[in-house]
């Protein structure tokens, strides 16, 4: 036996005059909002949006903007040894780094490029991660604009300029320079260390060729001696009887 559909609820329709009560009421309501605002505004001087003329709101220091390299506090160097780590592990292709191996008193190799495109960043934080140094920084900054696309591919005076703002916020904080933030150890020497360390590689590399030349020379006497000691010696055979004389 079929059983009927049940019957759906046929909706009341609310009233002409209903509907005009219900928009005087959203209007006094929307209108509360704005007078109540405007009034902590212009009487008790408080803000209820945030502009620049009342400064901005604190950052969580976990926020991930824009890009920032820094510099070594301790040594006054570039943190950036040149490992290519996060240009290759950028999903976005939008780091550019050339580099040099040797530049007096640099650790590692020197960035003499070093390009970010913040057309294509994504801000991920896969190159943050990836970087082994405190070179690399997420900072606070989220204002970035500009007229044309050209205006957002920062070089590295401009990646050091934000990273150093950064990382100068963080230290009137009291939060510490960047190693102590990112927890990771900047690899740059002052120039007394490098100095020192060179002065060790001579003396290493000194050693290395004296031990070398030492060995030349000791080389024919042990091979006398031991052509002395393994050949074997001829057997005397002036007192051993022929055949016919046994
Ligand atoms: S945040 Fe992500 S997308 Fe941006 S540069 Fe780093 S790895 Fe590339
Ligand atoms: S910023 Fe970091 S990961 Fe990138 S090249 Fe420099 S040291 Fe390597």
């Amino acid at each position: 036996m079929m059983t009927a559909p049940p019957k759906t609820p046929i909706p009341v329709k609310p009233s002409y005059w209903h509907d005009i009560w219900d928009a005087i009421v959203t209007i006094l309501k929307g209108m509360a909002v704005t007078i109540k605002n405007f009034g902590r505004v212009v009487f008790l001087r408080q803000a209820t949006t945030i502009t620049k003329k009342w400064g901005s709101r604190q950052i969580a220091l976990r926020y991930r903007g824009t890009i920032g390299l820094t510099i070594d506090r301790r040594t006054g160097k570039e943190n950036c040894i040149g490992c290519l780590a996060c240009e290759r592990i950028c999903p976005d292709h939008c780091i550019h780094i050339e580099t040099i191996d040797d530049k007096p008193g640099h650790k590692g190799k020197y960035p003499v490029v070093f390009v970010i495109d913040n057309n294509l960043c994504s801000l991920c934080g896969l190159c943050v991660e990836a970087c082994p140094t405190p070179s690399l920084i997420h900072t606070e900054l989220w204002q970035v604009g500009g007229y044309s696309h050209r205006d957002l591919v920062f070089d590295k005076r401009r990646l050091l300029e934000i990273g150093e703002w950064q990382q100068e916020k963080w230290i009137r904080m009291g939060l510490g320079t960047v190693d102590q933030v990112t927890g990771k150890k900047s690899m740059q020497m002052t120039d007394e260390e490098w100095q020192a360390e060179e002065e060790k590689k001579r003396a290493a590399a000194a050693a290395r060729v004296q031990r070398a030349a030492a060995a030349r020379q000791q080389a024919p006497a042990r091979a006398q001696s031991s052509s002395g000691h393994g050949r074997t010696q001829p057997k005397d055979v002036s007192e051993e009887k022929s055949p016919a004389e046994a």
